[in-house]
């Protein structure tokens, strides 16, 4: 007998006919033997349409509200796998993140988990009843509202659920059958990817592989959850049950990197389109102006990304690039607007026509050269590198939105990685 958690993603829910199929891969684990914790996502696209509505009446609306509404969509998935699951025989109930409770920090629309209590849950799937649970929401703890973790958030409500009852594994099933060396929506040559470290996967997501959140990997890595990404597009009896002890090679395994056999140098292509590139030009060369740039930045949490600063040419001025995210460019350039009027003048240019692009892979740390690969290939392409960041296991590059799917299917297959 294991201890399952099974996570079903928005495609995954988005009609009654895939519900009934998620109601049959649950009961594949069921009549196992197994003990189920299932976590939902709301309907594809209902996310979407509540933050519309939302934006409708007012961009800036309050945040309480936001999560009021968006939170709603996970409401639905999960009250209709219950009475799906029902309808089958099998004993469910929902449970929405306040009736756990999954309390979280009060940073509405991108809480973090604070603590679950987990053990009435985990009494009631010891039982054998199917806990179907909310994903993306929890309850703040100041005032008790409904809080949503960010978008993608399901993920992280499943890890989380898995740490809180103690599961065996966490299986998010998804509409690809694991993790590729890229998306395997832009390179249709990409290769699915057996077993991942939790390093590397904390990379891939957080450069732009949203396949899973990244602060659900964090989790994860954290805690030790052993984590597998699958597809719940294909027949439920052609799934083994979860057995703890030959747990197979399906989909991908998420794990630490000492139960990894073979890695490679480079394990996947990861490409962010929602970065924003901004130049500030004519700043002074002395001491302090950075921290006068970055602090207000900082204080308004915006995150900064990549930064590059030229020489002075003159030796008194020189210019600074550096990213945002692009839904935060607006912000950002107001609070430039103040630092201006603190600095002295400069002239502030941006653009969200850009695409990060990243190379990752354990195996950098001890091989040279990839880098520099990476630099050959664009130049090869005719692709001009605006920014660049490293880490010890990343290469990024900002580069025009034009290029990226040139960039991204270059780069994957000039490091092996296309499928023969
Ligand atoms: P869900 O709704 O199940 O949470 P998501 O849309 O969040 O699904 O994540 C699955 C999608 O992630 C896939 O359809 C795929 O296009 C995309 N994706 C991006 N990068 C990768 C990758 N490296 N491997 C697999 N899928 C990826
Ligand atoms: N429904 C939420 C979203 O679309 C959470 C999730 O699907 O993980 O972002
Ligand atoms: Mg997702």
């Amino acid at each position: 007998m294991a201890v399952v958690v099974m996570k079903f993603g928005g495609t995954s829910v988005a009609n009654i006919e895939r519900i009934q199929n998620v109601a049959r891969h649950v009961k594949r684990e069921v009549d196992a033997g197994n003990k189920v914790a299932v976590v939902v996502s709301a309907m594809a696209g209902a996310t979407n349409q509540l933050v519309d509505w939302v934006r409708e009446l007012s961009p800036l609306c309050d945040a309480r509200e936001y999560d009021a509404v968006v939170a709603s969509g996970e409401q639905v998935t999960a009250g209709l796998l219950a009475i799906a699951l029902q309808s089958a025989g099998i004993t469910a109930r929902s449970w929405q993140g306040w009736q756990i409770p999954i309390r979280t920090d009060a940073t509405h629309g991108a809480a973090r988990i604070a603590e679950i209590d987990g053990g009435r849950l985990r009494a009631r799937v010891e039982q054998g009843e199917v806990a179907v649970v909310t994903g993306f929401q929890g309850i703040e703890s100041d005032h008790g509202r409904i809080a949503t973790l960010g978008r993608g958030g399901s993920d992280t409500s499943a890890v989380a659920i898995a740490v809180a009852i103690g599961a065996d594994v966490c299986d998010i099933y998804t509409d690809v059958d694991g993790v590729y060396t890229t998306d395997p929506r832009v390179v249709p040559e990409a290769q699915r990817i057996a077993r991942i470290s939790y390093e590397e996967m904390l990379e891939m997501a957080s450069l732009g592989s949203k396949v899973l959140q990244t602060r659900s990997v964090e989790l994860a890595m954290v805690y030790g959850v052993r984590l597998r990404v699958l597809s719940s597009f294909v027949d439920p009896s052609d799934l083994p049950a979860v057995d703890v002890g030959a747990l197979g090679d399906i989909g991908t395994t998420v794990c630490s990197e000492d139960e990894i056999v073979e890695t490679q140098v480079v394990s996947g292509i990861a490409f962010a389109k929602d970065e924003a590139k901004v130049t500030i030009l004519n700043i002074e060369d002395k001491p302090g102006v950075a921290a006068r740039i970055f602090g207000p930045l900082a204080e308004s949490s915006i995150n900064v990304d990549m930064i590059v600063q030229n020489v002075a040419p003159d030796g008194l001025h020189t210019d600074m690039t550096f990213t945002v995210q692009a839904a935060e460019l607006p912000r950002a350039l107001k609070v430039l607007e103040r630092v201006r009027a603190d600095l002295g003048e400069f002239e502030i240019r941006s653009s969200d026509d850009v695409v990060k692009v990243s190379v990752i892979g354990i195996g950098m740390r001890s091989h040279a050269g990839v880098a520099a690969k990476m630099f050959q290939t664009l130049s090869d392409k005719g692709i001009n590198i605006l920014a660049i960041s490293t880490s010890e296991i990343k290469v990024s590059v900002l580069i025009n939105a034009d290029y990226a799917e040139l960039a991204v299917r270059a780069l994957h297959e000039v490091y092996g990685l296309d499928a023969q």
